[in-house]
């Protein structure tokens, strides 16, 4: 039974698109109008932005620019929660000197895309997290760890919830704030969300510090994403008009729209201390400076242009 109750009262919305968005778009924004969305997002109400990755620049030139934009958005760091990727120790010493106070590390569910995305095993990249993790902490950082692939891989097809809860006790062990499961080919279903939530609350994983980063693919990301809310989760991530697309799945759709899922977080009385119509506003400034297709249902349900409140 549907039980309202279970729902959480307030929820973080964890925006990615300036970074999990941008990255896997074709067009490389220039480094201003990214601090312009970011501030426009803040703005809004967003309570926690992932901007930026330190990566290698050659590897991904849509993010080359971190450094200027950590510059740009230096008045911004201390009053709001910015995190940035940060691959290895050389990653986090650039994003150190920039001042940022939030860094996130990527883990894989599986081998095969720990090798094609990290080029590395699973515990090989898990060994180089380990010394970073720790120097962050110790230097009084936040750190988010993303697992990708928790419910399905293109080369391996399913995922068991014990993968993910391996790498996710020793991402914790290493001593990560909070856990991202994504869900990066948007293959999970309902029933697989309780799966592998309660194979994390099994193993004393605590829901409070888990967060869902679901994609679109097969339609199922705000289906998966109420789940996850009656599961006990609150925090959730999505991308600003559901940028993103899919790398790895010929479809347009990629990462849950933020747009959307304000709808049903505020249809569901779930207090996010967003500005709906600001971030409606937000999406469709992108779309119209950039022409980034706006992939949010909602915003084009509402007119991608004309000003106009739903309900
Ligand atoms: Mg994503």
């Amino acid at each position: 039974m549907f039980d309202r109750n279970a729902l959480p009262k307030s929820v973080t919305v964890f925006e990615v698109g300036p970074r999990d968005g941008l990255q896997n778009e074709s067009l490389v924004l220039p480094t201003l109008v990214k601090a312009e969305l970011i501030q426009r997002l803040i703005n809004s109400g967003i309570p926690a932005i992932e901007v930026a990755s330190f990566v290698r620049p050659d590897l991904v030139p849509a993010l080359a620019d971190a450094e200027e934009l950590l510059l740009e958005l230096t008045p911004l760091l201390a009053n709001n929660r910015m995190s940035a990727l940060v691959p290895n120790q050389k990653g986090l010493e650039r994003a150190m000197q920039v001042g940022v106070k939030e860094i996130a590390v990527f883990a894989s569910a599986t081998e095969s895309f720990a090798k094609a995305n990290l080029n590395n095993t699973i515990a090989g990249s898990l060994e180089i997290y380990r010394p970073v993790i720790e120097q962050a902490r110790g230097l009084g950082l936040r750190v988010r760890g993303y697992i990708s692939m928790c419910f399905g891989d293109p080369w391996e097809g399913n995922v068991s919830p014990d993968q993910v809860v391996n790498v996710a006790e020793k991402l914790f062990a290493y001593g990560i704030n909070e856990l991202s499961l994504g869900d990066t080919i948007g293959v999970a279903t309902p029933g697989d969300v309780i799966d592998l939530l309660d194979a994390l609350d099994k193993r004393g994983i605590s829901k409070d510090h888990l967060a869902v980063h679901f994609h679109d693919t097969y339609g199922q990301a705000l289906s998966n994403t109420l789940t996850a809310l009656l599961e006990g989760i609150s925090t959730i991530d999505s991308s600003i008009a559901g940028l993103g697309g899919c790398p790895f799945a010929k479809s347009a759709t990629g990462n849950l729209a933020t747009e959307d899922l304000v709808w049903q977080l505020h249809g569901l009385g779930i207090s996010t201390g967003i500005d709906f119509q600001a971030l409606l506003d937000t999406g469709r400034w992108l779309r119209d400076k950039t022409g980034l297709i706006n992939r949010s249902k909602t915003a084009i349900a509402l007119g991608n242009n004309k000003r106009m409140v739903g309900k």
